[in-house]
């Protein structure tokens, strides 16, 4: 497989800064570039044309997505990853969806406010020759800065002016309520204040999702809470299915080879390893493809099961 995205080389930050956005010291960084036109994979599933843009990268510490791994076991599974050695270089795949006369976007990125190795979206799209205008609607598969920030351009202006949002319903009554901030982890709560101005600048454009709704006839809502509570997944019709996941599952080594890991970023960690289990199972026993944010680019391919621990096999 063709690597579209330079790695960012060492970047030094604190939790706080991981968690809470806000700037980072780059060390000699290779900021990822944007995809080109000729370098987008693009695919036909069903009555779907889907294009895979990216929003640049998330930079974390191993030990935070894997936080009870042994740590011969940890280094073992980063050294076989994509980008081979710590920190873990998460990508962020984008699905640009085409139905119809709609145009969908899965998610927005963060908007260059979280790490500065991520915002790239905009740039992707006019890179692509896609008016931000043009995108008819957009789903939030849940509310943190890397799948969310990315709604407002630096005056808070909509940067997707003409959209219709879909959102969770139990995602947004859980980030817009007063007191989330104390239900959050300490680390967590610096995220509250941006996740909220963003929400509450689409709140008159959206329509509020659950569990087996349509987004499009064949787009399928597929409740996948545990990350946050009201995070989702989409099943769309066609071929042998496909199932776009934002952070059900998040690393191409961790999350297949050692699901019952604990995630730091994972609100319920209980629930999110439960989720994370059935979706693997259900995929690879009916070989369903995956189309999952944070994988390398792409993003896409089958889980390979054996008994609990499952194997990422790319598929482009
Ligand atoms: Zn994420």
């Amino acid at each position: 497989m063709k690597r579209h995205i330079n790695p960012a080389s060492e970047i030094v930050l604190n939790r706080r800064q991981l968690l809470g956005g806000g700037a980072l010291v780059a060390v000699g960084t290779t900021l990822p570039v944007g995809l080109l036109a000729n370098d987008v994979y693009n695919f036909r599933h069903g009555a779907f044309d889907i294009t895979v843009l990216s929003d640049g990268e998330l930079i974390v510490p191993g030990s935070f997505i894997a936080q009870d791994a042994p740590a011969e076991q940890l280094q073992e599974a980063l050294s076989s990853s994509e980008t081979s050695s710590p920190p873990v270089h998460l990508r962020t795949n984008i699905p640009l969806i085409r139905h119809g006369n709609d145009l969908i976007l899965v998610d927005v990125g963060a908007g260059a406010k979280y790490q500065p190795t991520e915002g790239r979206l905009l740039g992707c799209l006019r890179t692509n020759g896609i008016d931000p205008a043009s995108i008819t609607k957009v789903v939030l598969t849940h509310a943190h800065p890397d799948h969310l920030w990315g709604l407002l351009d630096s005056e808070q202006r909509l940067r997707f002016s003409n959209a219709t949002y879909y959102v969770g319903a139990s995602e947004w009554s859980f980030w817009v309520a007063s007191d989330v901030a104390t239900r959050l982890p300490q680390d967590f709560r610096s995220m509250v204040a941006e996740t909220q101005q963003n929400l509450k600048s689409i709140q008159g454009r959206t329509k509020f999702v659950k569990s087996g709704d349509d987004i499009v006839s064949g787009m399928r809502v597929m409740a996948t809470p545990g990350h946050t509570p009201g995070h989702f997944s989409l099943e769309l019709e066609g071929g042998e299915g496909l199932i776009i996941t934002a952070d059900a599952v998040s690393h191409e080594v961790i999350s297949f080879k050692y699901p019952t890991w604990h995630n730091g970023f994972d609100f319920d960690s209980e629930t999110a390893i439960a989720t994370r289990k059935a979706l693997l199972d259900r995929t690879s026993k009916d070989r369903m493809k995956l189309l999952v944010y944070h994988l390398p680019y792409p993003g896409i391919g089958y889980a390979d099961a054996r008994a609990w621990t499952f194997r990422f096999i790319p598929s482009t």
